[in-house]
C-alpha cells in the first residue's frame, strides 16, 4: 500500500522516508549473477536480495566504464547529457601525465545526493573506486565521501557509518571484480595455476592474478594479434567470477549490518558496466558498446513492494535516480523502476554510447578508433561508429545519430600527484 502511494503522481499523504541504500558492484556483467543465468554459485547474497525483492532482467548502463556510468546513476541522465565521458585530444597533442582522460559531469545538473540531503537525509558515500573519490567530482552533494582501495575497508566504513538516524542514503561501490582477477578461494577459481600457463605471462600480476586493464600484453591482444584459445577464456572467466563471489560475499556482510539498523530500508543493486571475458576478441571494458559491457545487473528491495518479481521491460542504469527519490517521496516527473512495477512500459529507446579512449585509438586501432553509440528499439538494435560504420539494422542508423549528440572534444580534469598515481595504477592516466 505505501509502495501505491509513492508510485502514484498525484498528491498523497507524505509517507515517512524509507532509508536507501544503492551498491555499485562495480564491473560485474549481469551474466555474472545467479538471478540473471549464472549456473556457478557466485551470487549467494545477491541471490537471496533477487528472491525477496524484484529483478530487471533486461538493465542496460549508458555507457561502457565507470566515469560516465557512475555520472548517470548520480543525475539521472547519459554521458551526453551529463558531460561526463572520456576526454578527446588532437592526435599531435603529446598526452599530460596529470591529466585524467575524462570531461567533468556537467556542476549545474542535481545530483541525487544533493536532492536527497536536502529532503532531510544524511548522504554518505564509502567508494572503493577512485575515480568517486571526492575531489573528481562525481561524489558532489555526499555529506561524506570516503575512498579506499579495498573492498573489505569500503565495507568497514559503511557498517561504522550506520546508527539508527533516519533518514540515510547510503551510497557503496565494490571493486573486487575489476581487473586484476586474482586466484581466490572460490572452488572454480582456485583450481587454477596460472604459473602453468604460458599464455597467461604478459598479463601475470602478483601475487597470483592477471590483469586486462593495463600492461605491455593487452596491446596486441586488443588489436587481433595475439588471440587466446576458449581453454584461455575459460579460466579467465573462471578468475574472474571468483572475484564476484568474494564481493558478494562483502556485499552480504554490508546487508547484514544495514538490514540489522534499518530492517525497512530500500536497497538497489546494480553495476555501472560489465567486462568483456574474450568476447569479440575484447577483454575488459570501456569504448565500446556490445551487450557483454553494456547489460548490467539491476535488484531492487523496496518495503511494500511484493517480492519475487521479474519485471523484463528494458530499463537503464539512470532510471535508479527517480527511482530513488521516488522511494524517498521526493517529487520527480521521470519513470521510475516502480512505474515499472506497475506495468507502466519505459518510454523511448535503449541508448548507450562510449567515447573513443586516445592511448586505445593510437595504440590498438581498429574498433577503438571511433566512438559508439547503441540504439535498441524492441528486438531491433543498432552500434553506430562516429567514423559511419552501422553494426546492426541500418534502419536505425539515423535515429541513434539523432537520439545521441555525441560531440569529440573536452579537456580533461588535472590531478595532483596523488590521484596521478593511484588512477596510473588502475589504467586511467599514461
Ligand atoms: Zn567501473
Amino acid at each position: 500500500m505505501l509502495f501505491l502511494a509513492l508510485a502514484c503522481s498525484t498528491p498523497a499523504p507524505a509517507p515517512p522516508p524509507t532509508d536507501i541504500l544503492v551498491v555499485v558492484l562495480d564491473t560485474v556483467r549481469a551474466d555474472a549473477l545467479g538471478p540473471y543465468g549464472q549456473t556457478l554459485p557466485t551470487s549467494p547474497q545477491v541471490d537471496a536480495v533477487a528472491s525477496a525483492g524484484v529483478v530487471f532482467t533486461d538493465a542496460t548502463a549508458p555507457s561502457s566504464w565507470t566515469w560516465p556510468s557512475h555520472a548517470a546513476l548520480f543525475t539521472g541522465e547519459p554521458p551526453w547529457v551529463s558531460g561526463a565521458h572520456a576526454a578527446q585530444q588532437d592526435e599531435g597533442l603529446e598526452l599530460k601525465a596529470d591529466l585524467l582522460l575524462v570531461t567533468p559531469m556537467d556542476t549545474a545538473l542535481p545530483t541525487l545526493a544533493e536532492k536527497l540531503g536536502a529532503a532531510g537525509y544524511e548522504t554518505n558515500a564509502f567508494v572503493a573506486n577512485r575515480l568517486l573519490a571526492a575531489p573528481l567530482g562525481l561524489t558532489r552533494g555526499f555529506t561524506t565521501v570516503e575512498h579506499t582501495p579495498q573492498d573489505s575497508e569500503v565495507v568497514d566504513k559503511a557498517i561504522a557509518s550506520l546508527s539508527n538516524e533516519s533518514p540515510q542514503f547510503l551510497f557503496v561501490n565494490l571493486l573486487e571484480a575489476h581487473s586484476p582477477y586474482e586466484t581466490t578461494r572460490a572452488a572454480w577459481s582456485k583450481r587454477h595455476d596460472l604459473t602453468t600457463m604460458e599464455w597467461s605471462e604478459p598479463y601475470r600480476t602478483e601475487p597470483s592474478g592477471i590483469s586486462f586493464h593495463q600492461g605491455p600484453g593487452i596491446t596486441p591482444l586488443l588489436r587481433g594479434d595475439t588471440v587466446l584459445d576458449e581453454a584461455a577464456n575459460g579460466v579467465i572467466r573462471d578468475l574472474y567470477l571468483g572475484e564476484v563471489l568474494v564481493m558478494d560475499q562483502s556485499l552480504n556482510r554490508l546487508l547484514a549490518a544495514w538490514t540489522a539498523t534499518h530492517p525497512n530500508g530500500a536497497v538497489v543493486l546494480t553495476s555501472d558496466h560489465g567486462e568483456y571475458l574474450g568476447e569479440h576478441g575484447l577483454y575488459g571494458h570501456s569504448a565500446t558498446v556490445h551487450p557483454e559491457v553494456l547489460d548490467v545487473p539491476l535488484v531492487l528491495w523496496a518495503p511494500g513492494v511484493e517480492g519475487g518479481q521479474r519485471i523484463d521491460t528494458p530499463v537503464q542504469l539512470q532510471d535508479v535516480f527517480p527511482t530513488v527519490l521516488d522511494l524517498a517521496g521526493v517529487e520527480q516527473d521521470g519513470w521510475s523502476l516502480l512505474d515499472g512495477i506497475e506495468g507502466v512500459p519505459r518510454p523511448g529507446p535503449i541508448l548507450a554510447a562510449a567515447w573513443p579512449r586516445v592511448h586505445l585509438a593510437r595504440d590498438v586501432g581498429g574498433v577503438f578508433t571511433e566512438g559508439w553509440r547503441l540504439y535498441r528499439d524492441g528486438d531491433r538494435s543498432v552500434m553506430v561508429g562516429t567514423n559511419g560504420t552501422v553494426v546492426g539494422d541500418p534502419e536505425l542508423a539515423e535515429l541513434a545519430t539523432q537520439a545521441i549528440p555525441m560531440t569529440l572534444d573536452g579537456g580533461g580534469v588535472e590531478l595532483d600527484d596523488a590521484e596521478t598515481a593511484a588512477l596510473r595504477a588502475l589504467g586511467y592516466v599514461e
